[in-house]
């Protein structure tokens, strides 16, 4: 949900306001070391490689791929929705020998059959929570069972929604992004690396900006003879990362999931009382994105893009219409970080009943 009756944690309104300082000021550098300390504690991991990258989301799928994948390295990857088609896109971009494992969209991926793909694969690759579709997929069983091949995980719509264990779940790579469940402004894409995953680190990656071997350089030099500038660090957004990720941590982590949880329980039961059918599977629902079929009859005239404009000029409120495959089809209504709010839930609700008819 959008703009409207809900405002972006102060906190991190203040750090987006702060005097800007110089990348390689101490102040800044040791506020970049304590925001990695931070998504150490978010993603539930002691990897010494842990940092935002400067970019979105995005770019932290990109710099996950560039640094591990070899040309014509075997590399599985789940698809069942728009960011799992976007790894595939990345990974083949990146010289990989692509094996594409698809589940229909609105249903989990098969562990199994990821795990059952290629008989040495180098990756196994799979969003979390897939956005596209407002599906949960299952990690943990591919930790336990990954063998010899790097577990890399899109963790975008996941860190701060919904448990997030890195080292526990045995994933080697994962990253995120800012504008989710974190509640803070695009820009950043908080990456991780297993030490097991850093040993296999392409040297010399045809990205030279996200390359990590030159990355790691900058994050890492106070143990190693003092940090080496490789490009210069958008201070002002890891600033706001610093201070949202303040924010949750104050919140913690399991209350943050909980109200997660409740706004999504709650939007869940108000849209099919309102006679709405919800789309992805039940049993792997995300709390802070829900998927819900729109409706065949509504008032006269009145398209599916006609009620999402509605609901925005009236109420201040933004829902997302239907990715990829699910065009047209769908509604995705996004309750993530400081949005996920009852009187965002509720105030949905009864602005949905209007623009409806119901
Ligand atoms: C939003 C999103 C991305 C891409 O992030 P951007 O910030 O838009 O670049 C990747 N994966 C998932 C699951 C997402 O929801």
């Amino acid at each position: 949900m959008g703009p409207g009756p809900s405002n972006p944690y102060p906190e991190v309104m203040l750090a987006l306001a702060r005097p800007v300082v110089g990348h390689l000021d101490p102040e800044f550098l040791a506020l970049l070391d304590e925001t990695n300390d931070r998504l150490r504690l978010a993603f539930g991991t002691s990897n010494a490689l842990t940092l935002p990258i400067s970019g979105t989301g995005s770019a932290g799928m990109e710099a996950a791929f560039v640094n591990f994948v070899r040309t014509g390295d075997p590399v599985v990857i789940g698809v069942n929705g728009v960011f799992g088609e976007r790894m595939c896109e990345v990974a083949a971009r990146c010289g990989a020998d692509v094996v594409r494992v698809d589940a229909p969209w609105g249903t989990p991926l098969t562990p199994s059959a990821l795990l059952e793909a290629h008989p040495a694969p180098s990756i196994i690759a799979l969003v979390h929570a897939e956005t596209s579709t407002g599906v949960r997929n299952d990690i943990t069983p591919l930790g336990a069972e990954k063998g010899d091949a790097l577990l890399l995980v899109d963790m975008v719509t996941s860190l701060g929604g919904i448990e997030v264990a890195v080292d526990e779940w045995g994933v080697d790579v994962a990253y995120s992004g800012t504008q989710k469940c974190l509640g803070v402004p695009p820009g950043l894409a908080p990456l991780t690396v297993s030490d097991a995953a850093r040993a296999r680190l392409v040297e010399r990656p045809s990205s030279w900006y996200l390359d990590l071997n030159l990355l790691s350089r900058y994050v890492d030099g106070g143990t190693e003879g003092g940090r080496v500038y490789h490009h210069t660090a958008p201070v002002t957004m890891v600033a706001a990362l610093h201070a949202g990720l303040g924010v949750v941590i104050e919140e913690g982590f399991a209350a943050a999931h909980a109200r997660h949880a409740e706004c999504g329980q709650l939007l869940r039961d108000g849209l099919e009382q309102l006679g709405l059918e919800l789309f992805a599977e039940a049993t792997h629902r995300l709390p802070q994105l829900t998927t819900v079929r729109v409706p065949a009859t509504g008032p006269a005239g009145r398209t599916e893009a006609d009620c999402r404009r509605l609901l925005l000029e009236r109420f201040g409120i933004e829902i997302g219409a239907g990715a990829g495959q699910l065009a047209g089809q769908v509604w995705r209504i996004g309750c993530m970080g400081h949005t996920a709010r009852r009187r965002n839930v509720v105030t949905l609700l009864g602005a949905l009943a209007e623009v409806l008819g119901r």
